[in-house]
C-alpha cells in the first residue's frame, strides 16, 4: 500500500467527520507527492540514458576519417557518422550511397555527411 492511498483513505475518514481544512491539506500534500514521484521517474530515465551513453563512449573508437565503430561490435564491422556522435551521442548508421556508377559512399542518413575510406 502506498502513502497516496493511505492517505487517500485517511481522506475518507476525515470528510465524515467534516475536517475539511485538514483535507484540503492532505490533498495538496497528496499532488506533491505525486509531483516528485513524476519528477524522480523522469530523473531516474535521464540517469539511465547517461549511463548508457558513459558506456557508449568507452566502446567507441573514432577513426581519422571521421567515422566510428564499436569495440563490442568489432566483428560486425559497422560503421557510425563521428559528427552525430560527437554533436547528440546518436548512433547513426553509415549506408552506401551511390556518387556515380558503381562508386559508393559511407553516408549518413541523419547530417547527410559522405566519408570517403
Ligand atoms: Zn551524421
Amino acid at each position: 500500500m502506498s502513502i497516496i492511498d493511505n492517505l487517500g483513505k485517511v481522506i475518507k475518514v476525515l470528510q465524515k467527520a467534516g475536517q475539511i481544512d485538514v483535507i484540503n491539506t492532505l490533498i495538496e500534500a497528496q499532488q506533491y507527492i505525486l509531483e516528485l514521484q513524476s519528477q524522480f521517474f523522469s530523473i531516474q530515465k535521464q540517469n539511465e540514458e547517461l549511463k548508457n551513453i558513459k558506456e557508449l563512449e568507452n566502446d567507441v573508437v573514432k577513426h581519422k576519417e571521421g567515422y566510428i565503430t564499436l569495440k563490442s561490435e568489432e566483428s560486425q564491422g559497422l560503421q557510425y557518422c563521428g559528427i552525430c556522435w560527437a554533436k547528440y551521442r546518436q548512433l547513426i548508421p553509415l549506408i552506401g550511397k551511390s556518387k556515380s556508377f558503381g562508386v559508393f559512399f559511407p553516408t549518413c542518413q541523419i547530417c547527410k555527411a559522405e566519408f570517403d575510406f
